[in-house]
């Protein structure tokens, strides 16, 4: 049977794929989608920073967004696990003005959203259809897919892997990864109810409470469920991530309060080591977008953030692009993504050193420096000059705080 002939293919339907693949269409390119899991599944990565809004709006899902009913997020509260201390960044009263809310989503639905979105636009889309092997031709690509247990082959010009933190195409093309300077660390989650919450619009926030050497995330999903998760570092404690989840929320005040009647819904989830980056994200005639790229830490909840800025960057570099990626035009697109990926590092490295948390933790609107760091947890990446400057202080502050501190410890 003769192979489909696309424009662009593109593996995985979570909001990287969906992006690109729908900002291509509405451009006029013929686009395959192709993802191995049937939607709805489960995916982690529940809580979005108000940045990711204009992604959304571009691929003109966002007035379904809106409508869907999920959470409405203003703001992200950190504290610590002791309870001492609260800082709440509204993100109403970030730097940049405009970026005041944004949801938190339960992903099976989200996602689904994205790609009826993508099917609207013209997309085409096989599922459950997973991406085996692959043959570099003249002309592009020739991919082997599993489609339902049946093989098929489709060839298109582009291949955009945006199949997550599997590095499908890192592995298919030995593209080599980068050390990142994190621990390995692990992380156990789940949905429950009973979480105790806020009322009014503080109740949609996104709360993240420090331990000594990890943290919890508590998410509002609805009314009654919340996703909780605890992050931590492999330390060879002899006991199941349950086991482990228990006793972390069982030796801090905060969250023991906060999960003092609360339930599991259905059953945990583990995921560990997930921190890394490519060396590269394009060739000639390809990209890696969102995870499949690299990924970080989901402390400041930049995921799906960071999945669209690249998915847009991608469909643009490719509509600029003539048959294929100029050396120019994938430094260009390599250095765009690298330079979003690289403020959320640098806010994961002052999260994990206790005495840049410290800074964090006590902020000072002296410079409105608050205002600057607040957009910045709200995803703005991309700074004017008043903000670069501001979070390039905040850092320098930190740093300074390592060696002289100006104040009090973070109290775990
Ligand atoms: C513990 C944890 C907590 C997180 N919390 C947050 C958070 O609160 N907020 C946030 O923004 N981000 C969070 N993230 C990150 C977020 O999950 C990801 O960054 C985001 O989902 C990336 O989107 P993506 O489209 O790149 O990939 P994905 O969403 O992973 O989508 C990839 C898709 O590719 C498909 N696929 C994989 N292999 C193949 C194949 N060979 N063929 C066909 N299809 C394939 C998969 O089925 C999947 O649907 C978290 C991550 C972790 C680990």
């Amino acid at each position: 049977m003769a192979a489909s002939v696309y424009d662009c293919l593109v593996i995985g339907a979570g909001p990287a794929g969906t992006a690109a693949a729908t900002l291509l269409a509405q451009a006029g390119r013929r686009v395959l989608i192709v993802d191995k899991a049937p939607f709805p599944r489960f995916h982690i990565g529940e809580s979005l920073i108000p940045a990711a809004n204009r992604v959304l709006r571009k691929m003109g899902v966002w007035d379904e967004v809106e409508r869907a009913g999920f959470v409405r997020k203003e703001g992200a509260e950190f504290t610590f696990g002791t309870g001492e201390k609260r800082v709440h960044n509204r993100f109403e009263d970030g730097w940049v003005p405009g970026l005041d809310y944004t949801y938190q989503v339960e992903r099976s639905q989200f996602d689904r959203l994205l790609l009826a979105r993508a099917r609207e636009a013209g997309c085409e889309v096989l599922q459950p259809a997973e991406a085996r092997t692959l043959t570099q031709t003249d002309t592009g690509w020739q991919v082997e897919l599993d489609v339902d247990g049946s093989p098929r082959t489709v060839e298109a010009s582009w291949l955009l892997d945006a199949a997550g933190r599997g590095r499908w195409l890192g592995r298919q093309l030995s593209v080599p990864t980068e050390p990142l300077p994190l621990h390995k660390r692990f992380t156990v989650y789940g949905h429950f109810t009973g979480v105790a919450r806020a009322e009014g619009p503080e109740g949609g926030n996104v709360i993240l409470t420090r331990i000594p050497k990890g943290w919890f995330w508590m998410i509002p999903l609805d009314e009654e469920r919340t996703s909780v998760g605890l992050v931590a570092q492999h330390e060879g404690e002899r006991a199941t991530p349950e086991r482990i989840f228990d006793r972390r929320v069982a030796t801090n005040p905060y969250m023991r309060a906060c999960m003092a009647e609360a339930k599991l819904e259905d059953r945990f989830r583990v995921e560990s080591d997930y921190s890394f980056v490519h060396q590269h994200f394009a060739g000639d005639r390809w990209l890696m977008l969102g995870d499949a790229a690299g990924f970080i830490d989901p402390v400041f909840s930049s995921g799906v953030y960071l999945a669209l800025e690249s998915a847009d960057l991608a469909a643009t570099a490719i509509l600029k692009a003539g048959n294929s990626l100029g050396r120019h035009a994938r430094n260009r697109y390599e250095r765009q993504v690298w330079a979003r990926m690289k403020v959320m590092l640098e806010m994961v490295q002052m999260y994990y050193d206790d005495r840049s948390f410290a800074v964090f933790m006590h902020p000072t609107d002296s410079f409105r420096l608050f205002s600057a760091v607040n957009a910045v947890v709200g995803g703005n990446t991309q700074m004017s000059f008043g903000l670069r400057w501001r979070y390039l202080l905040f850092l320098l502050v930190c740093r300074l705080n390592r060696h002289l501190p100006m104040v009090p410890p973070v109290k775990l």
